[in-house]
């Protein structure tokens, strides 16, 4: 037991398991309670024993004295005299008639009560002396008397058991039914005279009266109340003294047979003639013939028992209703408080942590409570920590979001605002402008030319002032109603808002034009960047500030491409471009699937013998609505929607296919070859080289005859490095071409580091041979530095006569160009590879 002493549910569970031991007493007071009732019954018969025991002594020794009085009698002179003379038939002579008399009536009168009449019987039966009642006429005994005054019964034969008395010999004792006197019931008892010679010569016989029998039965016989004494016949009749009161009922159930065999009482259990069960004791006397019955109410002597069992189910009954009273109310003592305790505990899971749990027992119960109430604090604690931690972290978050609201907002190199700023001002302008189209607005997107050589050259701190001095000429320059937004790299963007008239617009941007032609002065460096500016002003079909920025852009492309410090206005020419370019942008998706590509072939001819060695294959797109589309127009579309790696397989294995079957289909030799381009994004494709083993696996071309051209533009990126793709293009025997060589920025010292079969000089050179002698010499010089380093040049764009004598003086391998050929289709291209040329060159 802990601390708790009483109040612990330990010591209640004792309490209860001792309560629990009253059932064991309680049944051992029951067993108790069961040998009572056999004692009470051993009691009740004992008592009947007893009394049955002394009825019957007394009765024995009422008859016993009654044959002695009959013996005593039977034996006195003068009734032997008496009866002798009876018997002689002589007179009887007064003085043997007087003594005799007076003797008999003085013994009837000494025994009345116990004994009614006393007769004297001759031989025969016959009554031969018998006193009146009240003896003979008041005391006179004289023989007149006597005679005149006899007793009822002289003269009357008496039957003895019914029986002539002859029968009895000795003294005896009739049955208790066989005699009647007066309507009264008699046992008589006889004993018989003997005359001087022993011969019988007459009988006395005694009326024994049954009503003095059952008075001495009765008297002083008491056992319970119900307790009754019978003495009965041999055949268990009950005797009575009035004839009228004899029924002849047998007691049933009482076997004074056994009871004689036994020579002691029996007990036993039986229905009485009452129909109630008795419990009676019967003893047979010593010659059998009567029995002294005793008995009384089973029922009365089973009621203090029955009484007692009754108490007994009483108090076991309350006992249990108490004990079961006292379990519930023990069971809950503790049941009732623990679910309060889950109850709780269950609130506490379900995060209701605030409300405090009771803790005002003191039993192990409380303990729990207290338990569960500690876990829910420190829950709360935690959560009260977690509260304020979210609480901290949510100020950082705000002060973060801060930050970066202003971050977002602004430049942070230049301190400009940034592109979401911008998007939003001139979203809100564009809305205004709907509603009232009297202020213009204008977007102008600007580029910066020289920048990354600025930052390639300088270094990034330089590039960084760079921004910084153009950031600020803005700032300067722009009125407070104009937003100068940086959008990354060189890129700027300034809207210009409440403009009247586009005129104003133009001469802003000549003004920044010209402001941007003024050199910065950074870091000792004088620094000229001219600007490029694409120019759109405001127009009803501008829904976002994003579109009219894209126009902005597309026009500052234009206004590069134009050359440097331009402004171009986003036209109607812009406008039906930039919707022609958004149009094939959604339709390049589907040229594969819907066989609208179609390859030309353009033939190229080696100088040395004048022989057509191979084809270059250009894409072309069958538009169905916009006819033929020139790869210019949507190969770059494709290259920026990544859709070229799809078309770009196709030309390769249509390429590659065509080429065998001209083969088969113009009994070609098997040298032709096939001039393939790739665009840088097919080349930085993870699954490039693959795709391309695949193609020759597949068509079975020897490798040598496919070569793949790059543009040198692409081998020069120098956020690329094409290197490892070209070794593998290599590795896989394929030949490589640089394509429009003179057009980058390479410089011929970079030629060898990549490891080219052939060089394409652009056809720009070629147009600019003949218009200059330098042009001429730099291209003599590529021929020659080309042939050095192994490869073979070809010479593009060749489109006239001299061109190709020029060519051929600069001792250039292969010509391609319109003086041979245009792009052909295959069927013409398959020709043309399968028939010597006929060129006449002028000498
Ligand atoms: P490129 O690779 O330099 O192809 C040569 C271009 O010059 C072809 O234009 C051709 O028709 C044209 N040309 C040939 N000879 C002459 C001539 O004597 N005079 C003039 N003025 N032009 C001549 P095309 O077919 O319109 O292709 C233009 C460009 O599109 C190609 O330039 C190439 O960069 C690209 N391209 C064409 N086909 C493909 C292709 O299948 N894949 C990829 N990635 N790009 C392709
Ligand atoms: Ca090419
Ligand atoms: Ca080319």
């Amino acid at each position: 037991m802990s601390s708790l002493g009483f109040q612990s549910i330990k010591f209640k569970l004792i309490v209860m398991f001792v309560l629990a031991g009253s059932v064991p007493m309680l049944m051992s007071i029951f067993l108790i309670h069961i040998q009572s009732n056999q004692i009470m019954q051993q009691q009740v018969t004992a008592e009947l024993t007893e009394s049955v025991i002394a009825r019957d002594l007394i009765l024995e020794e009422h008859i016993d004295e009654v044959r002695l009085n009959a013996d005593v009698i039977a034996s006195l002179p003068s009734m032997i005299s008496f009866a002798d003379a009876a018997q002689n038939k002589n007179v009887i002579p007064d003085h043997v008639l007087e003594l005799a008399g007076n003797e008999l009536a003085l013994f009837q009168e000494r025994m009345w009560g116990r004994t009614h009449h006393i007769m004297l019987l001759d031989v025969n039966g016959q009554v031969i002396l018998n006193a009146p009642h009240d003896g003979w006429l008041g005391g006179n005994t004289s023989t007149l008397s006597m005679q005149l005054n006899h007793g009822k019964h002289l003269g009357k034969t008496i039957e003895f058991n019914g029986q002539s008395m002859s029968a009895v010999t000795e003294t005896s004792a009739s049955g208790y039914f066989d005699y009647i006197d007066d309507g009264h019931f008699f046992q008589l008892v006889a004993s018989p005279i003997k005359d001087t010679i022993g011969q019988v010569a007459g009988y006395v016989v005694l009326e024994v009266s049954i009503e003095f029998i059952q008075e001495i039965v009765h008297s002083a016989f008491q056992i319970g109340e119900t307790g009754k004494l019978f003495v009965v016949s041999r055949e268990g009749r009950e005797i009575h003294h009035d004839v009228s009161a004899y029924s002849g009922h047998v007691h049933e159930g009482i076997k004074f047979d056994d009871a004689f065999r036994a020579g002691k009482p029996l007990i036993g259990k039986y229905i009485a003639e009452s129909g109630q069960e008795v419990i009676g004791a019967f003893v047979s006397s010593h010659d059998g013939s009567w029995g002294v019955i005793a008995e009384i109410d089973a029922a009365e002597v089973e009621a203090p028992v029955r009484a007692q069992y009754r108490m007994f189910l009483i108090i076991t009954g309350l006992g249990f209703c108490g004990f079961g009273t006292l379990i519930v109310f023990t069971g809950r003592m503790f049941w009732k408080p623990m679910r309060e305790v889950v109850v709780a505990a269950e609130r506490v899971a379900d995060g209701d942590v605030w409300l405090e749990i009771d803790t005002t027992r003191s039993d192990e119960i409380g303990e729990l409570q207290s338990a569960v109430d500690m876990m829910r604090l420190s829950l709360k604690q935690q959560i009260d920590h977690l509260d304020s931690t979210v609480a901290e972290r949510t100020a950082e978050l705000e002060y973060a979001n801060e930050q970066l609201h202003h971050d977002s907002v602004h430049d942070k190199l230049t301190g400009l605002a940034n592109r979401v700023v911008l998007t939003e001002m001139l979203n809100k302008e564009i809305l205004q402008y709907k509603s009232d189209s009297s202020n213009l607005i204008s977007v102008m997107f600007f580029d910066f030319d020289r920048f990354k050589v600025v930052n390639d050259s300088l270094g990034h701190a330089v590039g960084d002032s760079l921004l910084c001095s153009i950031a600020d000429r803005f700032n300067n320059e722009l009125r407070d109603t104009d937003l100068a937004a940086r959008f990354g790299g060189d890129e700027f963007v300034v809207m210009l808002s409440s403009v009247n008239g586009e005129q104003e617009v133009h001469e802003a941007a000549d003004r920044l034009l010209k402001l941007f032609e003024e050199p910065h002065i950074i870091s000792g460096h004088r620094i000229v960047s001219t600007a490029s500016i694409g120019l759109v002003i405001a127009d009803p079909r501008y829904e976002n500030a994003d579109e009219m920025i894209r126009d902005a852009d597309t026009a500052m492309y234009e206004a590069k491409l134009a050359g440097k410090g331009q402004v171009v206005l986003f036209d109607e020419q812009l406008y039906k471009d930039a919707l022609f370019r958004q149009k094939l942008e959604e339709e390049l998706p589907f040229v594969v699937d819907q066989d609208q590509l179609k390859l030309m072939y353009q033939p190229i001819i080696g100088l040395d013998g004048m022989v057509v060695l191979g084809v270059e294959s250009l894409i072309r797109w069958e538009h169905p609505t916009l006819g033929l589309i020139s790869p210019d127009k949507f190969v770059p579309i494709a290259e920026d929607t990544g859709q070229i790696i799809e078309i770009g397989e196709w030309i390769l294995r249509e390429s590659v296919n065509q080429l065998i079957e001209w083969d088969q289909a113009f009994g070609l030799d098997g040298s032709h070859t096939v001039n393939v381009n790739v665009a840088k994004r097919q080349l930085c494709h993870p699954n490039f080289i693959a795709m391309l083993t695949d193609v020759l696996k597949k068509s079975g071309l020897d490798p040598m005859r496919l070569k793949v051209e790059i543009t040198e533009s692409t081998v020069m990126d120098p956020r690329h490095d094409m290197g490892k793709v070209i070794k593998q293009i290599r590795d896989l025997g394929v030949m490589l071409a640089m394509d429009d060589f003179g057009t980058g920025h390479s410089s011929l010292s970079l030629l060898h580091e990549f490891d080219f079969d052939i060089l394409k000089i652009d056809q720009s050179f070629i147009q600019g041979m003949e218009q200059s002698r330098e042009m001429s010499a730099v291209m003599h010089s590529i021929i020659q530095l080309a042939k050095n380093t192994g490869m073979c040049v070809v010479a593009e764009g060749v489109e006239s006569e001299s061109q190709v004598a020029c060519l051929i003086s600069h001792e250039c391998d292969m010509i391609q160009g319109y003086y041979f050929a245009r792009p052909l289709d295959a069927n013409e291209a398959g020709k043309f590879l399968s028939f010597p040329i006929e060129v006449e060159l002028a000498a």
